[in-house]
């Protein structure tokens, strides 16, 4: 069984009761985190033992998607695992930037227990029998799109993107898009161009052919139901929204 579990998914900052961004993907017995918002980490080791992850996968480096990366480094580092070596996958330059800020030269534990993972569109990795592809997210910093095929079923999840990403080619047939939806109403001139309306989340998933569609990173002060309801428009399948707690099953059950 394939499973996704969302850990946050505040849009742009945590709230007292959601964290920002984050996610646990889980097939077989491999587990990787998906985007390590504020007050991720926490929730994140609720749900599994952080020094078994397989992977993590860092959308981008805005701090609502990566920060507390941080915290798992102290409990690889530092905590009852033991060091334990977890590869991070994150978009040229975001290893630097971590490095810089954890001020860890070459030599540091830190490069020890996270093995950071320049990743570029249009690249792939295979861990155990997860199949993980990356495409182009458009955002102010290099972003990413991520797709996950396993035995069971395939998951794309959109990070932070606005219109004209990979988004619609990766996900094509996909059993799950997790899609950000941060902003409500319908484009105008004015709209920021590196996030997405709710009804441009659910024509993706309509172009993409997707067989259902989460909405996550609802801006603050978006109502969850006119976002599920603009979607709709667009997109005919199921459609939830990610609340914090929720585990959804990806594809087949077996
Ligand atoms: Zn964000
Ligand atoms: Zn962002």
């Amino acid at each position: 069984m394939t499973t996704l579990t969302v850990l946050g998914s505040a849009g742009g900052a945590p709230t007292r009761t959601n964290p920002a961004s984050g996610y646990l993907v889980e097939s077989g017995g491999a587990a990787f985190w998906v985007d390590a918002g504020t007050g991720t980490f926490m929730e994140l080791a609720r749900h599994t033992d952080p020094g078994t992850l397989s992977g993590v996968v860092l959308s981008h480096i805005h701090v609502d998607h990566c920060t507390d990366v941080f915290g798992l480094y102290g409990y690889l580092a530092f905590g009852p695992s033991g060091i334990v070596p977890v590869p991070v996958f994150a978009p040229t330059g975001a290893a630097e930037h971590l490095s810089a800020f954890a001020r860890a030269g070459e030599e540091h534990v830190f490069h020890t227990v996270l093995d950071l993972v320049d990743v570029e569109p249009g690249s792939h990795v295979a861990i155990g029998d997860v199949s993980i592809r990356f495409g182009r997210a458009v955002h102010p910093v290099p972003a990413l799109v991520t797709r996950f095929d396993t035995p069971h079923g395939s998951l794309v999840y959109s990070g932070d993107t606005g219109p004209g990403s990979d988004l619609v080619e990766l996900a094509s047939g996909a059993d799950v898009l997790l899609c950000e939806a941060t902003i409500a109403g319908e484009r105008s001139a004015q709209t920021y161009p590196y996030h997405l309306t709710a009804g441009e989340a659910g024509r993706i998933a309509a172009e993409a052919d997707v067989a259902s569609l989460i909405v996550t990173h609802l801006a603050s002060g978006v109502d969850a139901d006119q976002a599920l309801d603009e979607a709709a428009t667009r997109f005919r399948g199921p459609i939830n929204l990610a609340a914090p707690g929720s585990t959804f099953t990806i594809g087949g059950t077996t």
